[in-house]
């Protein structure tokens, strides 16, 4: 579970075509990071898969069902959003059990998975909290935890740490990676940072105007860039 297929997608706002037609497979359990300068069009694409925009033409597969008409909700993905998409008057436990609440889950089935994602998030001693005690770090945590109990079939990260600072980004990022490794679910991670693509990702797509100039793992996009611009993106020797 967790394979996304792109086919031929486009997509266009008003009379200005921002993603040409792209395909794109993404593996199940694959930690792909989609990298690429300002307003190339990384969260467009990350929207696209979450079905939070439409597509303009083309079609989307995940886990080998079409899903370009279905709504975010029947795609089984999560979006993991900043830590401020928190609620502040809720406890951490509350702002966890929300999509849970939402889908009518059993109060018993609500509390396991709560613990699970406590546990594996180190957040088993602030359920009791409200946001608004926690440092930037939990509160990011909070926000995978409530994408967690949804059990979804991929994770889909835009940007997550941009709102960290530059120590706290560092160390996010090793625990994203660790509980990547843990849970071996899909996850789809957007960042202008090369740094964090370098480090995190199996594979990288390297995007410039709605195009995708390239595709590969880290070691492979280092040493054997496909031209110029993923070169320099990536600050390999070539
Ligand atoms: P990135 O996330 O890589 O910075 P975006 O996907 O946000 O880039 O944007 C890609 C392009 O699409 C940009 O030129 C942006 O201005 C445009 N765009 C994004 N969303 C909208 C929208 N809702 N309406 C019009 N243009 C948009
Ligand atoms: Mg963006």
């Amino acid at each position: 579970m967790g394979r996304i297929v792109l086919n031929q997608v486009t997509k266009s706002f008003d009379d200005v075509q921002v993603i040409p037609p792209l395909d794109l497979t993404i593996q199940d359990g694959e930690f792909t990071v989609f990298v690429g300068p300002s307003g190339c069009g990384k969260s467009t694409l990350l929207r696209l898969i979450a079905g939070l925009e439409d597509t303009s033409s083309g079609n989307i597969e995940i886990d080998g069902n079409d899903a370009t008409a279905l709504p975010p909700s029947k795609r089984g993905l999560a979006m993991v959003f900043q830590s401020y998409a928190l609620y502040p008057h809720m406890s951490v436990r509350k702002n966890i059990a929300f999509p849970m609440r939402m889908a009518k889950m059993s109060q018993e089935e609500q509390d396991k998975r709560i613990e699970a994602a406590a546990k594996a998030l180190n957040l088993t001693d602030y359920l009791d909290r409200k946001p608004g005690q926690l440092s930037g770090g939990q509160r990011q945590r909070v926000a995978i935890g409530r994408a967690i109990v949804r059990e979804p079939a991929a994770f889909l990260f835009d940007e997550p740490l941009s709102n960290l600072d530059a120590a706290l980004r560092v160390g996010m990022r090793m625990e994203i990676s660790e509980l990547h490794k843990k849970l071996k679910t899909t996850m789809v991670y957007v960042t202008h940072d090369q740094v964090e693509a370098m480090t995190m990702a199996d594979k990288i797509v390297v995007l410039q105007a709605g195009v995708i100039e390239q595709v590969g793992s880290p070691l492979e996009l280092y040493h054997t860039p496909r031209n110029v611009f993923v070169a320099g993106f990536i600050g390999s020797p070539k």
